[in-house]
């Protein structure tokens, strides 16, 4: 290849990664409540504090379905924006509230404070947990909230973990099965709700492998994890969108302002398998980074154990591993990078590490 061709392409690429300045930042909230579950649940003074922070900061609160929709348009016209320093503007600085599960609280508690603001939300539902318990929503408070301008989408039929379908089946059996899965969810959602929902879906536990992935985007879906971070484009190609969960400790408010304002590591989007099996304690993460970032900026990564080990490989090549053993279950490695308008990149990896002889963990 030429090489005035090759640095076109380099050239290219860069300016396609500082398209990435259009993040969008997705809040992931269950129970707004002080009776629930301390990890699944934010308080009702904390989420208004939260609303407050949203109001003063000058975002623009985004339907859901409309801000993916935007970082499409974006990536599929290879829309090429400012510098990565360059200030934000209102277009680049844009925040979505999801609530997972449906329970009660949103109705009681979330549905008047955003409907008094005009704010758009959206609830992922699994439909076999509705109206199961006083702790849930019934298909008519759902009704009411969608009247209202609330966005309702898919999680899954009962809340599966979709691993976990797989039992001792072939691939294709299990490929199957989380299709079933969506599908029967989806009919009852139309059912009860109408048929003009947008295809958006969030992974029960944010638990995933490619293969669901590839097989939820075949059939239509945006599909959302809950590994922390803002998000940007990748329509086209399989993703697992980031969430920020604000449940429990992750509720604060110093960082709270950080999330809020923080955007997608300009990072090519790869769709790394997070299963790990008994044994593999300490995996690898590997990430290419922008020079013009790296030249100037110290990127920091923290996993469960605290700060992580992370090995220069290359220019803006980095090795990230974790020095302690990952514990078992779900972890994450999250990678921050400081930008000199004091707004934070953010990149997050999740893991799942089974049990001895590679059995599954129980859900607190
Ligand atoms: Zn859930």
């Amino acid at each position: 290849m030429p090489t005035l061709l090759k640095k076109g392409l380099a050239l290219m690429l860069c300016w396609f990664v500082s398209s990435d300045l259009y993040a969008l930042v997705i809040l992931q909230y269950h129970h707004i409540d002080t009776e629930t579950p301390f990890s699944t649940s934010t308080s009702p003074d904390r989420f208004t504090e939260h609303l407050a922070l949203i109001e003063a900061s000058g975002a623009r609160v985004v339907r859901l379905e409309d801000a993916i929709t935007r970082v499409a348009k974006l990536e599929t016209e290879n829309e090429i924006g400012p510098g990565p320093d360059a200030p934000a503007g209102n277009e680049a600085f844009q925040v979505a509230i999801t609530f997972d599960d449906a329970f009660i609280s949103i109705f009681r508690t979330v549905f008047p404070l955003l409907k008094a603001r005009g704010w758009p939300f959206t609830i992922f539902v699994a439909p076999d947990l509705v109206e199961t318990s006083a702790q849930y929503l019934t298909w008519d408070h759902l009704r009411e909230m969608q009247r209202a301008g609330a966005t309702i989408a898919n999680h899954s039929l009962g809340h599966e973990h979709l691993l976990r379908l797989k039992g001792r089946q072939t691939d294709d059996d299990w490929m199957k099965r989380v299709s079933d899965n969506t599908r029967e969810a989806e009919r009852q959602l139309t059912m009860q709700l109408g048929g003009n929902r947008p295809l958006l879906y969030a992974l029960p536990y944010g638990e995933y492998q490619p293969l669901i992935i590839e097989r939820l985007h075949e059939m239509g879906y945006t599909i959302f994890g809950q590994q922390s971070g803002a998000t940007s484009r990748s329509y086209e190609t399989p993703k697992v969108h980031p969430r920020f969960p604000m449940g429990g400790p992750y509720s604060a408010l110093e960082s709270f302002r950080t999330k809020l304002s923080s955007r997608p590591l300009p990072i090519p989007h790869r769709l790394l398998d997070p299963l790990l099996g008994h044994a593999e304690t300490r995996p690898s993460l590997s990430l290419h980074l922008p020079q013009s970032l790296t030249r100037t900026h110290r990127i920091n990564c923290f996993g469960p154990s605290g700060a992580l080990t992370i090995e220069p490989v290359g220019e803006g090549q980095y090795l990230i591993q974790t020095p302690a053993m990952l514990p078992t279950g779900r972890s994450r490695y999250n990678c921050t990078l400081k930008a000199s308008d004091g707004r934070y990149y953010w990149y997050s990896q999740m893991w799942m590490r089974k049990l001895a002889n590679n059995t599954w963990w129980e859900e607190p």
